[in-house]
C-alpha cells in the first residue's frame, strides 16, 4: 500500500502545494461499518459518469436557453458521438475519474506522477482552459508533476477526485487526504481547489459510511469542516455581479449555502444567483445546495444539477458522485446506466465498468 504522507508534508514545508497544513490531514478518516458493501462505491463512480453524460450535450448552455430548446432533461439526448443514439457518451470529467482509477489498479495506489503522464497522453473531451494550461507546462515547458499544475480555482480536479478513496477502503489512514491533495494539485494548484479536493473526499467518505439520509445542513457542515482549516489564509473575490465578497472559499460557500437552506429557494433560482460556472466559488454553492435539497433522491439531485446549472455536466458529475456514494449502485435510475455506454474515449465502450469490476475485486475483495 503507497502512503503518500511524507511527500505531502515534504511538499507543504516547501510550499511547492498550494494549501495550509492543519491538524485535519493527521485524523484518520472513521472504518466502513462491518455490513459495508462495494455497491456504494459503484454509486460513486456511476453516478459521477451518468451525471457527466446527461449534463455534456448541453455543457455550458444557460439553463433557460437549454429549457428552451430541449425542456426538462431527464434522459439522455441524441449523441453525435454515437450515431445520434440516446446514449450516455463521456466528457473530461469521467476520463479523468477513470484514468486515475486505471492508474491506481497498475501501481495498487497514487503514484501521482502516473497519472499526469495520463493525463497528458489521450484526448480529452470539453476540456478546461487550466488542464490545457498543465498539459502545455508538462509536455511543452519541461515541468514536473510537482510544477505544472496551475494557480487555478476552477472545478477541475473536485470533478475527477473521487476515485482516490478506493485504495483506502480496507484500511483507513490519514494517508487518504494525501492522495487526494496531491492527486489535486498535479492539474489546479490552488489553496481553494485543493482544500475542496480533500473537503470533498471527506464528504463523500462519509456518505459512503452513512445508513440514513442527513439533514439539509449536514452537507455543508461536513464540507466546510474539512475545507476551512485546509485552505488557510486566503483572497478570493465573487465574480457575481454586485457581489462585492473577498475571502476564503470555504466561508462564501458557508454563508451563502447556510443563507439558502434557511429561505429555501428553488435550486434553478439559487444557481442563477451563483451563476454556476465552473468557478469553485460558483461550482461549489450550486453542489451543496442541490445535495442539501435533494439528498434524499438521487434522480432528482442529479435531474437539478443538469438543468439547473451552466457547467452542468461537471455540477452533475459532483452531485451525482455524492448522491451514488450515499445511495449506492441501487439507488440510481436503472435505465441511466443500462444507458451509459461506460466508454473513456471515442470508442472503448465498456470500460467503465471493467475498471469498476476490477477495483472491487483488487481493493475490496482481495484487498
Ligand atoms: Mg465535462
Amino acid at each position: 500500500m503507497i502512503d503518500n504522507t511524507a511527500l505531502l508534508q515534504a511538499l507543504l514545508s516547501q510550499d511547492q502545494i498550494k494549501m495550509a497544513n492543519a491538524q485535519f490531514l493527521s485524523i484518520a478518516p472513521a472504518p466502513m461499518p462491518v455490513d459495508w458493501d462495494f455497491d456504494r462505491v459503484e454509486g460513486m463512480l456511476l453516478g459521477l459518469a451518468v451525471g457527466d453524460a446527461l449534463g455534456y450535450p448541453t455543457e455550458a448552455v444557460l439553463p433557460n436557453v437549454r429549457f428552451q430548446r430541449h425542456g426538462e432533461i431527464r434522459d439522455y439526448l441524441p449523441s453525435p458521438h454515437a450515431g445520434y443514439r440516446q446514449v450516455g457518451v463521456c466528457s473530461d470529467d469521467t476520463q479523468m475519474t477513470f484514468w486515475t482509477l486505471q492508474n491506481l489498479l497498475a501501481d495498487g495506489g497514487l503514484l501521482p506522477e502516473h497519472v499526469a503522464e495520463e493525463f497528458t497522453r489521450h484526448t480529452i473531451f470539453g476540456i478546461g482552459s487550466t488542464v490545457r494550461d498543465f498539459i502545455w507546462a508538462y509536455k511543452n515547458e519541461g515541468k514536473t508533476w510537482v510544477q505544472a499544475g496551475q494557480p487555478s480555482a476552477g472545478n477541475g480536479t473536485v470533478m475527477r477526485i473521487a476515485p482516490v478513496l478506493i485504495p483506502h477502503l480496507r484500511k483507513p489512514t490519514a494517508a487518504l487526504w494525501a492522495d487526494a491533495a496531491l492527486a489535486g494539485m498535479i492539474t489546479h494548484n490552488d489553496p481553494a481547489a485543493n482544500a475542496c479536493c480533500v473537503a470533498f473526499i471527506h464528504l463523500l467518505w462519509e456518505c459512503l459510511r452513512r445508513k440514513d439520509i442527513p439533514e439539509p445542513m449536514w452537507w455543508l457542515d461536513t464540507f466546510t469542516e474539512a475545507a476551512r482549516s485546509l485552505e488557510g489564509r486566503t483572497e478570493y473575490a465573487s465574480r457575481i455581479p454586485g457581489n462585492s465578497y473577498r475571502g476564503p472559499l470555504w466561508k462564501f460557500v458557508d454563508q451563502e449555502v447556510r443563507q439558502a437552506i434557511t429561505e429555501n429557494p428553488s435550486s434553478l433560482e439559487a444557481c442563477e444567483r451563483w451563476h454556476s460556472g465552473a468557478y469553485l466559488l460558483e461550482t461549489m454553492p450550486c453542489v451543496l445546495y442541490i445535495l442539501a435539497r435533494y439528498g434524499h433522491d438521487p434522480e432528482e439531485a442529479v435531474v437539478r444539477a443538469v438543468n439547473d446549472t451552466k457547467d452542468n455536466d461537471t455540477v452533475a458529475a459532483i452531485v451525482g458522485a455524492a448522491v451514488g456514494a450515499l445511495h449506492g449502485k441501487a439507488g440510481l435510475p436503472p435505465r441511466w446506466i443500462e444507458g451509459l455506454l461506460g466508454r473513456t474515449g471515442t470508442d472503448d465502450d465498456g470500460r467503465v465498468f471493467e475498471l469498476i469490476d476490477q477495483a472491487r475485486r483488487v481493493f475490496w475483495e482481495d484487498g
